[in-house]
């Protein structure tokens, strides 16, 4: 048996291990809440935890035995007050695999799955079994990172998310890296922007993953991700070529005179122009809805680190602006270059 504590009434009760991941509802206030192993409790609002300055994910059959057993024997528990099964639909379980990862890891990571499942999808998922295991959380080496940038000392996030959604079988691996940053990169920085990036992919699969069909302006915005990149290619192959067809008038190599430089600045600020402009002017026209609840909207406010749509649209609007500038510098320059050849 574990020892458990209501989170919203406080009331001590003790129910059967086999409870754990599951919800159930408290005998004494009736509110329902998710049970939880007492190491992966945490600063979690719906779970419970008895036992404090435990080595995380102790064995719990050992709350009774002399690694907690003082712990254990202050709680008393009101044999009066059990947890009465509910049938809740959705149960999330955290794998308690990984040693390293902090609780509030932990927590965080579950409660964005279970958030999802619970309001995002709620029309959607009938009933969700889900076991989330946290398969890497690792903060690399900053001096690697500064000595070796791209090479070594990369901080990694990995986790994955297996069980079933609506009866069908869902198996989610993802994983980030960041491999540079200023003087290395702030490795608790760089450890929450990989975890970030997991969590978001780890929605857009239960999104998938539970029958959601995209709303339109995501699926546009799926499709855009590749246009995108091929706009900026096809940009820079145009430039390059229009700037050189634009020196055969003139015998000689082209190499002469930096041209070869300018050719290439010219192209890449081009792309790079185009790339901004297409990446975020549809960003403008994009749906409040699409910012808040899409995955992929939400990933773009966490990326910007903002939770207004408005400043996210103000800031997109910006990049856009600077794009068409680009835009126009690169085609002052290729003036410019064809009037330095007459
Ligand atoms: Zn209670």
């Amino acid at each position: 048996m574990l020892q458990i504590r209501c989170p919203h009434c406080d009331a001590k009760m003790s129910v059967p291990e086999s409870m754990v991941g599951r919800s159930g509802r408290c005998g004494d206030c009736q509110e329902r809440f998710v049970v939880r192993q007492p190491a992966q409790a945490g600063r979690s609002a719906d779970s419970v935890a008895m036992a404090d300055g435990e080595s995380p994910f102790a064995d719990v059959d050992s709350a009774a035995g002399e690694l907690r057993g003082s712990a254990a024997r202050q709680i008393e528990v009101d044999e009066s007050i059990a947890l009465e099964a509910d049938d809740d639909p959705i149960r999330i379980t955290a794998d308690p695999g990984f040693p390293d990862v902090p609780r509030d890891v932990v927590d965080e990571v579950c409660e964005a799955v279970e958030n999802r499942l619970r309001t995002g999808l709620k029309e959607d998922v009938r009933d969700a079994d889900l076991i989330i295991s946290i398969d890497r959380y690792d903060p690399g080496s900053r001096l690697m990172r500064y000595m070796f940038p791209f090479i070594s000392g990369a901080a990694r996030v990995a986790l994955s998310v297996s069980g079933t959604i609506n009866d069908a079988r869902v198996d989610i691996e993802t994983r980030a890296a960041r491999y540079m940053g200023a003087f290395g990169g702030d490795s608790d920085k760089m450890l929450e922007a990989c975890l970030q990036d997991c969590l978001s992919n780890i929605l857009l699969d239960l999104d998938t993953a539970s029958g959601r069909e995209p709303a339109p302006f995501a699926q546009f915005w799926n499709r855009l991700r590749i246009v995108r990149w091929v706009v900026a290619g096809l940009a820079f192959v145009a430039y390059a070529a229009i700037f050189g067809a634009m020196r055969l008038p003139k015998p000689g190599p082209i190499g002469a005179g930096g041209e070869w430089f300018f050719l290439v600045i010219g192209s890449l600020f081009m792309a790079v122009s185009c790339l901004g402009i297409v990446a975020l002017g549809p960003l403008l026209f994009a749906p409040a809805d699409f910012l808040l609840t899409d995955p992929r909207g939400m990933k773009l406010m966490t990326r910007a680190g903002t939770k207004s749509p408005a400043v996210m649209k103000a800031a997109a609007a910006l990049i856009f602006l600077v794009s068409c500038g680009g835009v126009l510098l690169a085609v002052i320059l290729l003036l410019e270059s064809r009037q330095g050849q007459m």
